[in-house]
């Protein structure tokens, strides 16, 4: 027996939109995810400690959303990390009492992206950190990445957390962009129907040049130094295709880097689940194929927020409430999932939000080159230790998609399961083979998703318990 009409995996403005609206349409709603509190990555609960001091605009909308999602009467399952999930649809967690099986007919996949990592060589040393997962420890926690930080890779996050670095008393001892600035100037029309956005990164920037932070475009990190952290950075020019060109190098002194190129939509779920998928670089890569009221190919089976195609924080809850209504129509409830007119207008205002997002994620995408980026003795699968070298070697001896590389050299088998290096090991094979990204493929996903205790696959039991078989007869 199901225990909700219908399940959400993961409660940031996507899927609490979702569960919000869903809850309107008079289903019953179970939430579930691995954050201590709702809000996603955007309107993450900041620590206590923080709370306390002068509250600012993410925050505030992290709350009023928390606030409506706990009046709507959907009941979230905090601090649950779903680590497997069976059709129909099971999805299976872990929590702080133990494993949670929860089963409904509908569920709608809302777990947004992960970073997209280029290794260069040294990205292993304490002190370089993800350019989104720096935005939790200065937003979440008000902690800076180290005294002097490099902040590179591509997108607006670069941005974003150099502007927060500033802010809180850090230096910034550079910005360095892969994109040319052309590229930027490229998307202009796309963000001319977002003035505030614009005012929001103009302020960033104006911070920065206020601080005197030297911002490089067509730039990118050589070499990371240090032996037990950052010590210095190398920096140098790149092509428009983001090949390392000239010798032009400078080497900054530096305490940590923050390193990112943009975000991937997740897709594990949906790809355990048997959903079909397509490529759509300009939405940061592999996405879910889906209808008009974002159902995948798998009947039941929804996805919505920056998993459906990275549009960024505005867009996602339109596509939870749109998925939200495709569920109600589909068990015939809420009138029919609300008016045909009301999910037509829901998905207009979805596809006008997400233009905005939509460009700035394209802006992060890095071209086929970017491969020259990652050297010979850089890591590329942290898990394993697997250096590039290592892994052209798979690829010259045969190697052609992320199982066979898998299979023979044990890239992805880790405990982040290719969530950071399958991206570039799929660039490796690309650039190698002069395969599209298309061509390569998604790495196929296996339970556990996250790393789970053996207890919670194998369930409770006592050794005495276990039938012992009686001696052979001799
Ligand atoms: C690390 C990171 C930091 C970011 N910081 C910013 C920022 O500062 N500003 C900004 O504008 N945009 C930021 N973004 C982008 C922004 O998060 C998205 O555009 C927006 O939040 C998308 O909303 P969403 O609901 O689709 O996904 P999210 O907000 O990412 O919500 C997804 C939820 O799913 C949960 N989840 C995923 N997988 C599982 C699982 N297996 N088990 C249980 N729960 C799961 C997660 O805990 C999360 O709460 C960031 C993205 C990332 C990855």
């Amino acid at each position: 027996m199901s225990d909700y009409d219908l399940i959400l995996l993961g409660a940031g403005p996507a899927g609490a939109a979702a569960a919000i609206k869903a809850r309107s349409l008079g289903l019953s709603v179970g939430v579930i995810d691995e954050a201590s509190a709702a809000g996603g990555q955007v309107y993450r609960t900041p620590s206590p400690a923080l709370t306390a001091t002068q509250p600012d605009a993410d925050r505030a909308k992290g709350d009023a959303l928390r606030a409506k999602l706990a009046a709507s009467g959907a009941v979230l399952y905090a601090n649950h990390r779903v680590w497997s999930l069976r059709p129909g649809f099971s999805v299976i967690a872990i929590g702080p009492d133990g494993p949670l099986t929860l089963e409904a007919p509908n569920l709608i996949v809302a777990a947004g992206a992960v970073e997209r990592h280029i290794p260069v060589t040294g990205w292993t040393l304490p002190g370089v950190i993800g350019l989104a997962g720096a935005t939790i420890l200065l937003k979440a926690h008000g902690v800076l990445p180290g005294r002097r930080v490099v902040v590179a890779g591509s997108g607006p996050l670069l941005l974003l957390v150099a502007s927060k670095i500033v802010a809180a008393g850090g230096e910034v001892a550079a910005v360095v962009d892969a994109a040319p600035r052309a590229s930027w100037l490229a998307r202009a029309g796309s963000m001319l129907a977002r003035p505030d956005l614009i005012t929001k990164g103009a302020n960033w920037l104006l911070a920065l040049l206020k601080a005197r932070v030297p911002i490089h475009s067509g730039t990118a990190i050589r070499a990371i130094h240090g032996t037990d952290g950052v010590e210095s950075v190398t920096i140098g020019p790149v092509d428009r295709d983001w090949r390392p060109v000239g010798d032009a190098e400078r080497t900054l002194a530096a305490d940590a880097v923050c390193l990112g190129f943009g975000l991937l939509p997740s897709t594990d779920v949906t790809r355990l689940l048997g959903a079909e998928h397509r490529y759509k670089p300009e939405l940061g890569g592999w996405i879910p194929a889906v209808d008009a009221s974002l159902q995948t190919s798998v009947p039941g089976l929804f996805v919505a927020g920056d998993g459906a195609g990275v549009r960024g924080a505005d867009a996602a809850p339109l596509s939870g409430e749109l998925a939200a209504l495709g569920v109600a129509r589909r068990l015939g409830r809420g009138g029919g999932g609300g008016s045909a007119g009301e999910a037509a207008q829901t998905e207009a205002n979805w596809h006008k939000s997400g233009r905005f997002g939509a460009a700035m994620s394209a802006l992060a995408m890095p071209p086929p080159g970017a491969a020259a980026m990652i050297d010979p003795d850089a890591t590329v699968c942290r898990c394993e230790g697997l250096t590039r070298a290592m892994l052209d070697a798979a690829i010259a001896a045969g190697a052609r998609t992320l199982a066979d590389l898998k299979a023979t050299t044990r890239c992805g088998m880790g405990p982040c399961g290719g969530r950071v290096c399958g991206e570039a090991a799929a660039m490796l094979i690309a650039a190698a083979t002069g395969w599209d990204r298309e061509a390569i493929g998604q790495p196929s996903a296996r339970p556990p998703l996250r790393p789970v205790p053996l207890a919670a696959i194998t369930g409770a039991f006592d050794y005495d318990e276990l039938p012992i078989p009686a001696p052979a007869p001799l």
